[in-house]
């Protein structure tokens, strides 16, 4: 803690970290003073505006409105003064020592000797660096790097100003840890999304239960239970047309087997099994489907099998 020491012996650092603490604190009060004045200036034209008869806002200017205004503009205009005195010992330390190197910061910009440099504008925003004061000016230069004000700093060597800054304000710090935060964010989804990933080893076309093309492990799964399940109840359907036809060697089946034995050899280059275990998978869910959502004799005499499938697929995973 500085606040045990005497002001004359704390190092420019110390003494300039607790000025930009008091500095820090006017915000506040300067915003205030902004909103206020503005208030104050919109009654003052509507008050000219009644005078004239020809104003529609006259609630602008209701009935202790303006007072209110004023008092918020002293309160803080109070404020101000109060922080400028707790100010004064630092600065007149500061002037007793004949002052020492500052360092100032535009964001997006260059770093300053002082807010007066004849390169910036009354409403440039300094972050001041406090780090850096009493430190030689070339160290101070040196940190610059790229960023260094030549106007500021004229005898900034060439070589120094091509180097990367290593001075930054603090919405640039913000700013480049939002950036890290999503870029390692990107970097988790990317995982997540190959995670869930799925290709056939010889680039055969994987499909989703509507029979599109699909690249992922869970719609692959899908997809062949689906297809799998076509194979039991269509056998039925087809036949019960009475006319001859059959679900055998039709376009349909061959679609469907070749959807089951496409989605198992991919599940299975997944997930580091062989396609047989992946096929008991999926004629157990296929299977469990067919029960539960057809309810046919043909579906419930496959209960057994079921049950089979299920003791089988399960011992496989433990
Ligand atoms: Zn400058």
């Amino acid at each position: 803690m500085t606040g045990t020491k005497a002001l004359q012996d704390q190092s420019p650092v110390e003494i300039d970290e607790q000025l930009y603490e008091l500095y820090s604190k006017q915000a506040p009060f300067l915003n205030d003073i902004a909103s206020a004045s503005k208030a104050l200036k919109r009654i003052d034209e509507v008050e000219l505006e009644i005078a004239k008869g020809v104003t529609r806002n006259a609630w602008v200017v209701r009935d202790g409105n303006k007072e209110r205004y004023e008092t918020i503009v002293a309160e803080a205009k109070a404020g101000l003064a109060a922080l400028r005195e707790l100010e004064t010992p630092f600065h007149d330390e500061f002037n007793a020592r004949g002052g020492w190197t500052r360092a100032y910061v535009v964001s997006g910009g260059h770093v300053h000797k002082s807010m007066g440099c004849s390169t910036c504008f009354p409403t440039t925003r300094f972050s001041w660096v406090t780090d850096f004061s009493g430190h030689d000016e070339a160290e101070i230069v040196d940190a610059a790097g790229e960023r260094a004000c030549t106007v500021c700093y004229p005898s900034a060597p060439v070589d120094v100003l091509k180097k990367a800054t290593r001075i930054f304000t603090e919405d640039e710090r913000a700013a480049q840890a939002d950036r890290e935060k999503r870029a390692a964010e990107k970097v988790e989804r990317d995982a997540k999304k190959a995670a869930k990933a799925i290709e056939h080893p010889t680039g055969e076309v994987v499909r989703d239960g509507y029979g599109y093309p699909t690249k992922t492990e869970v719609t692959a799964q899908t997809g062949a239970v689906d297809a799998y399940l076509n194979s039991l109840y269509r056998p039925t359907q087809i036949a019960g047309w009475g006319d001859g036809s059959t679900y055998a060697g039709t376009d349909e089946q061959i679609k469907n087997d070749e959807i089951v034995r496409v989605n198992t050899e991919a599940l299975a280059f997944k997930r580091g099994t062989d396609v047989d275990t992946q096929l008991d998978i999926v004629r157990e869910k296929a299977i469990a489907k067919f029960i539960k959502e057809f309810g046919t004799d043909e579906a419930l005499a496959m209960k057994d099998e079921l049950k089979a499938l299920r003791a089988k697929n399960k011992a496989r995973q433990a």
